[in-house]
């Protein structure tokens, strides 16, 4: 059986005060429970204090985003090792807010994938269709150009232990959720896609469902068979919001 993983995404949110009242709400609630996963992918300027507050605890930490260089003259950018340094374990990659506001490109984005793996971190790849792919019926060509990117460049073996997250960009930080049949159909087609390469690196793969998951609709989507868990975007600023979530996917199973 594959873990279940629930992993927040506080975007551009937080301060020091904040975070820290929001991972001591959560810190009581959230149990190291065996095949299951809690992380939150913060700002970088907080993953010092992730590292201070989380060490130890059940719940691990990383970044939205990763340079894909490694070190160098480029002014601005944070590295995986940097990441890895300060103790994050994850590193999500290909954020739909990254692809269309900062133009990063399925090569960026398998570039950056790469990075993150170089640094030991497990990547998070996000990927998803607009709205209007979807009304034109295009859901899963979309799905397929930006699977195959990676599958073509790194093979299906770089996706052993890491997570994909399938996230309709229509879904996120709207209101709007995709409905468990739509998230577990296109998850299913994600999982085939990577069983062509390679059968049991897609068993394995952990997908995740993201774009406005609450405590009221996690049970269903994380009932799916295809859908091992969650990336949480709003949702993961309210400690009583996101600790819903979390049980939702420890009652998943
Ligand atoms: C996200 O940012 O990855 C996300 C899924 O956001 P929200 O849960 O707010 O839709």
């Amino acid at each position: 059986m594959r873990p279940k993983f629930v992993v927040g995404n506080w975007k551009l949110n937080g301060s020091l005060s904040g975070n820290e009242a929001l991972l001591k709400a959560l810190l009581p609630e959230v149990r190291a429970q065996q095949a299951r996963h809690c992380a939150v992918c913060v700002p970088y300027p907080y993953l010092g204090q992730a590292r201070q507050m989380l060490s130890g605890t059940a719940i691990a930490w990383g970044s939205q985003d990763v340079s894909r260089f490694d070190k160098g003259a480029y002014t601005g950018e944070v590295s995986g090792a940097m990441v890895a340094d300060l103790g994050g374990k994850y590193a999500l990659v290909g954020h739909s807010e990254r692809r269309t506001m900062f133009g990063e490109t399925d090569a960026v984005v398998v570039d950056k994938f790469a990075a993150a793996r170089r640094a030991g971190l497990t990547p998070v790849f996000c990927v998803g269709e607009t709205l209007a792919e979807r009304e034109a019926g295009v859901t899963e060509s979309v799905l397929a150009r930006q699977v195959d990117a990676l599958l073509d460049k790194q093979g299906a073996g770089a996706l052993a232990g890491a997570i994909v997250a399938y996230e309709p960009v229509w879904a996120i930080g709207t209101g709007r959720t995709a409905t468990a049949e739509q998230a577990d159909e296109a998850h299913a087609f994600i999982r085939a896609r990577v069983g062509a390469k390679d059968g049991a690196v897609a068993q394995g793969l952990a997908i995740l469902y993201g774009g406005s998951v609450k405590g009221s609709n996690a049970a269903e989507l994380f009932a799916k068979p295809n859908v091992d868990g969650g990336l949480i975007g709003g949702a993961s600023l309210v400690a009583q919001d996101f600790v819903a979530i979390w049980q939702a996917a420890v009652a998943a199973g």
